[in-house]
């Protein structure tokens, strides 16, 4: 095989797609000449070329270039083969120090009560990430690529995407093998998440409208000022006439200019309504290591009543806690007769406050 070294940075993208490509179906790739290839996938055999001019010596090569036939064959397959992954968040410190005085400072408590670290359990947390894919469309077309992440433990949104799929972070197998956190099934991630979308999706929407409707407004006083200048040359026309019927003929020609002016407004206003789909394009799962840390909370006089707390170890914080009562996430909590309860808990107002 003659493969001509060439540096990477002059390659373009569009190659080092196609080579991870053929790489990723175990495929072979030669560069049998600069930008000129041959393709080897399963039983298909492919000659390509990135540089138009190499074509007239290459005259079984397939031009690939963005938006070619074979070209965008290649990029929809490669979708359809890869558009689900599952990845592990690495490089984690799943021993933080002082965990019980963290956990204390973290969560606010009626001084009479008082919280004791009972086990602390390194589990794996699956995140869903779902990049949904919005088109625009009226009279002119525009796609945007919306990435949302949903712990799957608390089914709640990740605020920290970037860090949680940070490149160099991310990996085929865990450090550790750990049993998975209680979580929510990938399709009940995914209905939260388009409930999320769908308020990302509405004012950016609603910028495009605002856009695309100003444009439509210069449309439309164009074509006013058109069919405006067609009213004046037939009444001038008439008015030049010796011909008796000719004031009736304007007054006709007029009603159709006016009819004809509403038609094409109508359909501009058509046009410029904007539609928005949205479509999910890919799914991942990054199984990101947290500590669950079992408590118990202690009130004289009372039961003792148990408190779920996971530690985060990549933003290095205690997450905030479903209230046992309502189910709203808080760091703040009183104690009634019935146990636990947040702050806000409704219908508690009176609740360990003594
Ligand atoms: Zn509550």
């Amino acid at each position: 095989m003659t493969r001509i070294a060439r540096d990477s940075l002059s390659i373009s993208p569009l190659e080092s797609f196609v080579r991870d490509y053929v790489d990723a179906r175990d495929g072979v790739w030669d560069e049998i000449e600069p930008q000129v290839y041959d393709l080897l996938m399963g039983p298909e055999m492919l000659q390509i070329a990135f540089d138009p001019e190499a074509l007239p010596e290459h005259p079984e090569a397939q031009l690939a270039s963005l938006g070619s036939p074979l070209f965008d064959r290649l990029l929809s397959d490669a979708a359809r083969r890869w558009n689900s992954a599952r990845l592990y968040r690495v490089g984690l410190n799943l021993y933080p120090h002082g965990i019980e005085s963290r956990v204390r400072r973290a969560i606010s408590l009626p001084v009479d009560a008082s919280v004791r670290v009972e086990r602390v359990r390194a589990m794996g947390f699956p995140q869903a990430v779902f990049w949904f894919k919005a088109i625009f469309s009226g009279d002119q077309k525009e796609e945007e690529l919306l990435p949302l992440g949903m712990d799957l433990h608390y089914l709640r949104e990740v605020r920290h995407l970037d860090a949680l799929l940070a490149y160099d972070r991310l990996s085929d197998s865990p450090e550790t093998y750990l049993s998975e956190a209680r979580h929510a099934s990938l399709p009940a991630g995914y209905r939260a998440a388009r409930g999320h979308v769908a308020r990302t999706v509405a004012p950016l929407a609603n910028t495009r409208r605002r856009e695309w409707a100003g444009r439509t407004q210069k449309q439309i006083a164009r074509m006013s000022a058109y069919y405006a200048q067609l009213r004046v040359e037939a009444v001038a026309r008439a008015a030049r006439s010796s011909d008796p019927e000719a004031e009736a003929r304007a007054a006709s020609r007029r009603e159709a200019i006016d009819r004809e002016e509403a038609l094409r407004i109508a359909e501009l206003r058509q046009k410029s309504a904007i539609h928005v789909q949205v479509g999910l394009a890919s799914v991942m799962i990054v199984v990101q290591p947290k500590l669950l840390i079992a408590t118990t909370v202690t009130t004289k006089g009372q039961t003792p009543s148990r408190l779920d707390i996971v530690w985060d170890p990549l933003l290095e914080t205690i997450e905030a806690v479903p209230c046992p009562a309502c189910g709203q996430t808080t760091f703040a909590f009183r104690t009634s007769r019935a146990g636990l309860c947040c702050e806000n808990c409704p219908g508690n107002s009176s609740a360990g406050r003594r």
